[in-house]
């Protein structure tokens, strides 16, 4: 956040080591460096295997299995019922962001350390933002304690994600950049972290779809979600993750997916009004004459999801959507969103129809900077 010449950006203290095929020695390290000795592992079904080849010879006391999209609440006391039932001293996530986000909802109210390996780039490893589902209601909050201590990538681990959920779950890495240049907390060096992390998720993203057990690419995606994860850790959430947010919570859509289908649109209204952020999105895609045109390129070239409907949006759920979502964009928008605005980007979404820009009405309506006002992921 700038004010006149002061500005702000908050680092969040925690340990990241990537390693192609070494996740479970240095995982083993960690463990022993935090002086734990008692291991709560949690994972979903799909994972199982995984995380025993990476947690063999660690001292495991308990593993939950029952990881769920958005963590709800019932799965959290769940969790939080085995770390106290197995008097767990550490906990141990391997897997994507919904298993990452129930080892934050145990590290949450049991004062658990956390260690985090991650198996896709959804990059909550690198936030101190939790969430829980509870009667379709999305609760987010921001805490230290949730945040890993220490976060393990090792590349081989992903080579099994299939080529459809590595690109939805590269381009919402890819979301956490762009929506991070015009975020409540947008500042110089969470935006230079974003554009760093997007050259390498698109940069990497083509090799990855080509080979996907290419490890290098495999491995350069990891970096690139991590820098993006740590650029919208600094920024917080902008109107992109506030859609999606509302989305998520309330109508159960695969995570990944929604951010890649919606993410596209929210640049088409927010472009024309951000000079930074096409300046930025320009460098990500070099010699390119249009950033915009660029990104809509890429998204084809990647064969990207389009449309809400095919991810399960009901019709007459869109205008809910909107409603829920609108009320929570941040005064750090480029350009004003009202309800109206928040439907029309639904709505094309919904259709699946390509992203258009959507120029900015009026005259008067100056170019804002980032860095303003009000906070929330
Ligand atoms: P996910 O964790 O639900 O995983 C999606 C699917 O991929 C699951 O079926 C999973 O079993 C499978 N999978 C995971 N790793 C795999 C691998 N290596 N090979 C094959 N299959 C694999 O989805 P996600 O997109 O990783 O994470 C989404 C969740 O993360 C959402 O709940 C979202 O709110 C949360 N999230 C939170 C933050 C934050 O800062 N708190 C940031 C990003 C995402």
């Amino acid at each position: 956040m700038t004010h006149g010449d002061v500005l702000v950006h908050e680092s969040w203290g925690q340990r990241a080591v990537f390693a192609t095929g070494a996740a479970r020695a240095l995982l083993a390290e960690e463990v022993e460096r935090l002086g734990r000795s008692r291991v709560l592992v949690v994972v979903a079904e799909g994972e199982r295997e995984l995380a025993a080849r990476v947690t063999e010879g660690l001292p495991v006391v308990a593993t939950f299995t029952g990881v769920r999209q958005h963590v709800p609440m019932e799965v959290a006391e769940e969790a939080r019922r085995l770390h106290r039932d197995s008097r767990a001293d550490v906990v141990v996530t391997v897997g994507g962001g919904s298993t990452t986000g129930t080892g934050k909802a145990v590290a949450l109210t049991e004062g658990a350390p956390l260690i985090a390996v991650p198996t896709t780039y959804a990059g909550s490893e690198a936030t101190p933002v939790w969430g829980i589902t509870d009667e379709g209601r999305k609760t987010t909050g921001v805490d230290a304690s949730v945040l890993p201590k220490a976060v393990v990538y090792d590349a081989a681990l992903t080579t099994s994600l299939p080529p459809g959920l590595t690109t939805s779950s590269a381009l919402n890495a890819l979301a956490h950049c762009v929506d991070s240049w015009w975020a409540p907390r947008a500042n110089p060096l969470s935006s230079a972290l974003a554009a760093e992390g997007a050259r390498q998720l698109v940069d990497a993203l083509p090799a990855v779809r080509q080979d996907g057990a290419d490890l290098r690419a495999r491995q350069a995606m990891l970096l690139g979600s991590y820098v993006a994860a740590v650029a919208f850790a600094g920024a917080g959430s902008g109107m992109h993750h506030k859609i999606c947010h509302a989305l998520g919570g309330a109508f159960a859509l695969d995570h990944a997916a929604m951010h890649a289908v919606v993410l596209p649109h929210v640049a088409g209204y927010n472009l024309p009004a951000s000079a930074d952020a096409r300046r930025r999105l320009s460098s990500v895609f070099p010699g390119s004459a249009d950033p915009f045109d660029a990104l809509l390129s890429f998204y084809a070239s990647v064969e990207a999801p389009r449309s809400l409907a095919g991810l399960g949006l009901a019709e007459p759920d869109v205008e809910r959507a909107a409603e829920l979502a609108a009320e929570q964009i941040p005064s750090s928008n480029p350009r004003p969103a009202a309800t109206r605005d928040v439907a029309d980007i639904l709505w094309s979404a919904w259709r699946g129809e390509p992203a258009r820009l959507i120029p900015v009405a009026g005259p008067d309506l100056g170019e804002k900077e980032p860095g303003d006002t009000d906070d929330g992921h």
